[in-house]
């Protein structure tokens, strides 16, 4: 367990910068490595500013902020990234192709005994571990949005996954600070197995107009005391994000229930991605803390 003190963070967006900062926060060493330097840029401002509500809200002290950020190194050469770690979590687009790559690349370069986990939210992590010369120490390490903030974190054991890496990961997960649970490798795992179902039925909700979209989020906030909507919660994930897990449950599944709403097809196509782009269901461009339904939604029929 104290063999692994380096970690490597592959991808920089929504949960790599949220992980990098949950590894530093407990003190290790983190390299937190994207094909984009502006991803990277904009992790480390996400990262502070999520530090800084930490002082706000008193869970950590002021004076930490910059030893946490001090253990975090940011890097665009992969190779380069991953050649000290004892782990490496990945969090890379979820795409099949782009992780396969990553994988490969990853095993070619990391030390023997490093073990490689993967935060996808529905991939197989077995066929991910096919492309490695280690399946025994592929496992996944699925982490919740926010990653500071959530309890769990959801440990997926492949086909070939070890008794001694999954015990090695419920510890580590443990020491972050979080809730693991152990599960195994089917798509959408449990989590987005239940969870993207029911947020693919609120866009059909809205899709054949039985109620608009802060009418669908109320009624499940308010009747099933779920803390955010749906629709807002999909905004929060990323359409794009919704889109891939429900094609890859439809796929690995074998059933047309998983297939994605039109709706949703259209507005990744349109680039109305959530929170990320600015605007999906909700518009965010304001700015403020008011959830507003985008225009393409509040019209009345
Ligand atoms: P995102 O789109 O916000 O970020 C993905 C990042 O990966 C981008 O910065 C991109 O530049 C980078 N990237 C793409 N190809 C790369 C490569 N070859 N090498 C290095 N970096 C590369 O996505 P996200 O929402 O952070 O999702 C990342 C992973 O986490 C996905 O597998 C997703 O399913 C999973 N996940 C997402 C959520 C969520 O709520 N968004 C929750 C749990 C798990």
């Amino acid at each position: 367990m104290d063999t692994i003190q380096n970690v490597t963070v592959v991808g920089a967006g929504t949960m790599g910068n949220g992980i990098a900062q949950v590894f530093a926060t407990q003190g290790f060493q983190v390299v937190l490595a994207d094909i984009s330097k502006e991803a990277l840029e904009k992790a480390i401002v996400s990262i502070r500013t999520s530090l800084d509500r930490m002082v706000k809200k008193e869970i950590i002290r002021g004076e930490e902020i910059e030893l946490i950020l001090g253990r975090i190194q940011t890097s665009d050469d992969l190779t380069g990234a991953v050649r000290h770690a004892n782990l490496v979590v990945e969090a890379a687009t979820e795409k099949i192709d782009i992780k396969l790559e990553l994988f490969r690349t990853i095993d070619k370069h990391a030390p023997a005994e490093c073990i490689l986990a993967s935060n996808t939210s529905s991939i197989s992590i077995t066929l991910l571990a096919s492309v490695t010369s280690r399946p025994e120490q592929v496992i996944g390490m699925h982490f919740m949005n926010p990653v500071p903030v959530m309890q769990l974190v959801e440990v997926i054991r492949g086909y070939s996954t070890s008794d001694e890496v999954t015990s090695e990961i419920m510890t580590l997960s443990a020491k972050l600070g979080k809730s693991p649970v152990e599960v195994n490798d089917y798509p959408g795992f449990v989590a987005n197995r239940i969870l993207m179902p029911m947020i693919n039925e609120a866009v059909y909700t809205l899709f054949e107009g039985v109620a608009g979209v802060s009418e669908i989020d109320t009624v499940m906030r308010l009747g099933m005391a779920h803390p955010m909507g749906p629709l807002a919660l999909a905004d929060f994930i990323g359409l794009d994000v919704c889109y891939s897990i429900l094609k890859i449950m439809q796929e690995g599944l074998g059933n047309q229930k998983y297939a994605p709403c039109p709706l949703l097809a259209n507005m990744v196509t349109a680039e109305m991605l959530g929170r990320k782009t600015g605007e999906g269901f909700y518009d965010y461009r304001g700015g403020g803390k008011e959830l507003v339904v985008s225009t393409k939604f509040n019209r009345k029929e």
